[in-house]
């Protein structure tokens, strides 16, 4: 897309994804940017960052985004100790060349630095949660979950509409504490980007398997309805964490999962993030593009096989 090199793509990005900063302070034990992981230093999740200058990186970003190939760029932030002015200067290099919409990936302590990055021109903030609940965060990533959560319902309340969150499923968690927490953040106005665990080499989790397929297909249904307002977590049912049913006929589950939306990539708004988690010609967690009616067809069945809905 942006020239630097000529690679095979069945989908091209919708967003322009970007990172910035060296290897991490902090040490997720998913991440291959985390201070101890013996990962190769260009990785995050399965795909390798091309290294490249700001200034031709602005300029060929603008051009994207003039020519309609782009509707967004995504600036991943690496907690390397960076000052948060280099943020800034990131954005307004970025923003010299096109007022294409940013959005930063960011750790955020406080509500000045949180002001300070929306000061500096970004159109949306994303806090990553990652876990869906305060053991599997502490087991995973360390630090304090409740610390970020109540961050991410600050930022939320400064501004409305312009913050998300990423969660990632299979770090531990029950399929009923994804689906809680992400009623929470349709609660709250923030979007969330869900993201299937990839296994990467070097990783402390690097020998820890995918979720399944079919429980994954049932939390983005769950993420999927919830934002539709076509349901709320509390009339799922649950058994032993796991998702018997949606408090919905089986005709009516079929009927509104029918277009196939639910299962494409979630998260800010034109973000479709190609092969991130998945492996091409393999299980398609987030699907880039449309489904065609055989994807939708199996999606919709391997969650209806699994549940306890009425006819
Ligand atoms: S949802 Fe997509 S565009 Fe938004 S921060 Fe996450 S990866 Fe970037």
């Amino acid at each position: 897309m942006f020239g630097y090199r000529k690679i095979a793509a069945d989908v091209l990005p919708t967003t322009a994804y970007l990172m910035t900063g060296d290897r991490c302070i902090y040490n997720c034990g998913f991440c291959p940017q985390a201070q101890n992981a013996l990962s190769r230093p260009r990785f995050l999740s399965r795909i390798t960052w091309h290294e490249a200058g700001l200034e031709d990186v602005a300029q060929k970003t603008a051009y994207a985004y003039a020519a309609g190939r782009i509707k967004r760029v995504c600036l991943q932030v690496v907690s390397d100790g960076q000052p948060l002015s280099e943020i800034r200067d990131t954005v307004c290099t970025i923003k010299r060349f096109s007022d294409v919409p940013i959005c930063v990936s960011v750790r955020i302590k406080n509500t000045d630095e949180l002001k300070f990055i929306v000061q500096s021109g970004v159109d949306r903030i994303t806090i990553a949660l990652d876990a869906a609940g305060s053991y599997v965060y502490r087991n995973t990533k360390g630090g304090s979950w409740n610390a970020n959560l109540d961050m991410l319902y600050t930022a939320a309340d400064l501004y409305p509409g312009r913050i998300s969150t990423h969660l990632i499923v299979g770090l531990g968690e029950t399929e009923e504490e994804m689906i809680n927490i992400l009623q929470q953040m349709q609660d709250r106005g923030i979007t969330s980007g869900l993201f299937a665990f990839t296994p990467v080499p070097g990783t402390p989790m690097a020998g820890v398997t995918p979720p399944r397929v079919d429980s994954y297909r049932r939390i983005q249904a769950a993420r999927y309805l919830m934002e539709g307002k076509l349901i709320t977590a509390s009339q799922c049912k649950f058994d032993s964490g796991n998702l018997t049913s949606y408090g919905l006929t089986r005709a009516a589950l079929k009927e509104h999962l029918s277009g196939g939306t639910a299962f494409k990539t979630s998260g800010c708004p034109d973000c479709n993030r190609p092969y991130y988690n998945e492996k091409p010609g393999g299980v398609m967690y987030n699907y880039p593009r449309e489904l065609t009616p055989d994807e939708i067809s199996e999606a919709v069945n391997s969650i209806l096989d699994n549940l306890e809905e009425e006819s």
